[in-house]
């Protein structure tokens, strides 16, 4: 465990590490092959994974989100149940990510848990959403992050309903809807 806890900071770090020269790559490809942009971004679907992941500083993310969205999102809080704006939305949409707006849930995979957040059954995409251990408060969880900009936005338990029997547990606060036309 240890080894592969160390490997997994290596690769973060590696992948910290080169994120100016991507921004950089990509930069550059915008600029100089607009047809290029075109046929990779043509086909991709909201259930595609064919993204760049977001690495922003502290400040930046101060900026673009609110005091909540920020402590939810980049400081792992969690916010009070009962009061989040999207927990009783029933409308047919998709659900993304505040901090980038990544598509992360379907409106159709959305039931009541009587938890007092939304809760899923399962992610639009496997790749959309990461998962990680999360040992803190004397509890064993596990956290649900997005996938493109690292945002926590709640956890998974395996008390959910069928087809999956997963219960994505996630905060309001760091998901936006885009309602269905
Ligand atoms: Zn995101």
């Amino acid at each position: 465990m240890r080894f592969f806890f160390l490997l997994s900071i290596i690769l973060i770090l590696f992948s910290c590490g080169s994120q100016k020269t991507d921004v950089v790559e990509t930069d550059i490809n915008k600029s100089t092959s607009p047809t290029q942009e075109k046929i990779t971004t043509q086909p991709a679907q909201a259930t595609t994974s064919s993204f760049e992941k977001i690495f922003k500083s502290d400040e930046e993310w101060k900026k673009e989100l609110n005091e909540q969205e920020y402590h939810v999102l980049r400081e792992k809080g969690t916010e009070r149940p009962g009061t989040g704006d999207l927990l009783k939305n029933k409308e047919e949409g998709i659900y993304t990510c505040r901090g980038c707006q990544l598509p992360l849930f379907d409106s159709n995979t959305k039931f009541e848990s009587g938890t007092g957040w939304p809760s899923y059954f399962q992610p639009i995409s496997k790749e959309n959403v990461v998962e990680e251990i999360d040992n803190t408060y004397g509890m064993k969880r596990v956290e649900v992050l997005c996938g493109r900009c690292q945002g926590h936005l709640g956890h998974v338990f395996e008390d959910g309903p069928k087809p999956t029997g997963l219960r994505y547990c996630i905060n309001s606060v760091s998901l936006d809807f885009i309602k269905k036309k």
